[in-house]
């Protein structure tokens, strides 16, 4: 089949398998500029796509780090293609065979029990132990077996109502968002997806199963933000359950004492991704920042800031660390230079003037490669067998 991109508001239903080797391929490319000494193995929970498959890639390439990843992706059916991260794997796995660097991948449900014993037997079987794990897990819900209930993530303001502005990405147009404040059981279930619960879980199951390595290190990923995000934010439902991450450390250093192991927060810049796509608001504030931060030539993507924070905090000492113990890569995002003249135009951008202070067709851009899609060395008029996209059909 010939494959299209299917856009359907804040997701593209399609995928393109070669679109997304090209995308690894590139963040391999950087990755193999920036090398570091790093952990001989790891397992990164959210592996497909975005931060977490950036993690793998710098790990893999950069640090020849043998890695076992989790991700749940929609796998391909005869006329339908598969999820951008099942073809992320896929090219990952190719990757990493290339380098002759070990890398095994799941396609399970990262919350539940069987998925986290089955990561232990694997690791038992192939790596012994890990010395790192990176959770980076985004996803809009999550079933509770033992309680036979299944949570849904909202991206809600709390306390009050939100009124403001936000882009149709489909017309390029701003519009007015109007977004009802969540009630106390939405910011439960938000906190009770997104928070640190499962995090902990993981990391007390593989250090009870033994296999954390002495001197084990373990990192989640957050946002924080500025003045125009945090309403929708930090302030918000999704900011509540980033805020549990920070309870969450402090008991994951605790258990891993032990080991002389340590837990840390990464914090890094907005940029789009499947998520944050979702996230109202989010899709024009990015389109504004990614226009200033590339006047001010300090714009990065998710390779460049997973691999600073790799290169320079958990493996480095030069990161700036916050008075919360967190690492943080969002220093040029949050820098007032940057801030100041995000929120000038923010105040002054309407439909007309988005393209001249905003960079829209960079956010759109950047959307459609998440799927594979606007990369100069795929031939899009190809036939590609959804199932075997390595074999024209
Ligand atoms: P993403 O949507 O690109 O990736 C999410 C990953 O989670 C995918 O690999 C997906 O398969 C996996 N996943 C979702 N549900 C799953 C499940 N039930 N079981 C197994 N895997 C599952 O998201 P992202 O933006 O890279 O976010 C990763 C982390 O980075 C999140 O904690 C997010 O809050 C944080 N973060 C994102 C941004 C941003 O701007 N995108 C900024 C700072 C921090």
């Amino acid at each position: 089949m010939i494959i299209s991109p299917r856009v359907k508001g804040f997701i593209c239903v399609s995928a393109h398998p070669h679109g997304c080797e090209a995308s690894v391929r590139e963040q391999a490319q950087y990755a193999a500029r920036h090398p570091f000494q790093g952990p001989a193995r790891a397992l990164v929970i959210g592996c497909s796509s975005g931060y977490g498959l950036a993690s793998r890639i710098a790990l893999c390439v950069g640090a020849k780090t043998k890695t076992l990843g989790v991700s749940l992706e929609r796998e391909p059916a005869p006329n339908k293609t598969a999820s951008a991260g099942w073809y992320n794997n896929l090219a990952f796995d190719a990757l990493a065979q290339e380098q002759g660097v070990e890398s095994y991948t799941l396609n399970q449900d990262a919350f539940q029990p069987d998925t986290k014993q089955r990561c232990i037997d694997l690791i038992k079987e192939k790596f012994g132990q890990v010395d790192l794990v990176v959770y980076s897990l985004a996803a809009p819900r999550r079933y509770v077996a033992a309680e036979d209930r299944t949570y849904s993530s909202v991206l809600k303001p709390i306390g009050e109502d939100y009124q403001g502005k936000t882009i149709d990405t489909d017309r390029g147009q701003l519009r007015d968002v109007h977004l009802e404040a969540a009630s106390e059981d939405e910011i439960a279930a938000t906190v009770k997806v997104m928070g640190g619960e499962d995090w902990q879980e993981w990391i007390e199951t593989l250090q009870q199963a033994g296999v954390l390595a002495q001197g084990c290190k373990t990192v989640a990923y957050t946002y924080i933000g500025d003045k125009i995000t945090w309403p929708i934010y930090g302030d918000a439902t999704i900011g509540q359950a980033k805020k549990h991450l920070d309870v969450t450390v402090a008991n994951l250093n605790q258990g891993l004492k032990d080991l002389n192991g340590q837990a840390y927060i990464g914090v890094l810049k907005a940029l789009v991704t499947q998520s944050s796509a979702a996230i109202p608001v989010m899709p024009l504030y990015i389109s504004l920042l990614y226009k200033v931060m590339k006047e001010q030539g300090n714009h990065e993507g998710c390779i460049e800031q997973i691999s600073r924070l790799l290169r320079t905090g958990l493996y480095g000492d030069s990161c700036v660390t916050d008075a919360e113990g967190r690492l943080r890569v969002d220093e040029y995002e949050l820098s007032l230079q940057v801030q100041q003249e995000v929120q000038a135009r923010w105040a002054q951008v309407n439909s007309d003037n988005l393209e001249q202070l905003a960079d829209f067709s960079g956010y759109r851009q950047d959307f459609l490669k998440l799927f594979g899609f606007g990369f100069e060395q795929v031939d899009y008029q190809a036939e590609v067998d959804p199932m075997m996209p390595g074999v024209k059909s």
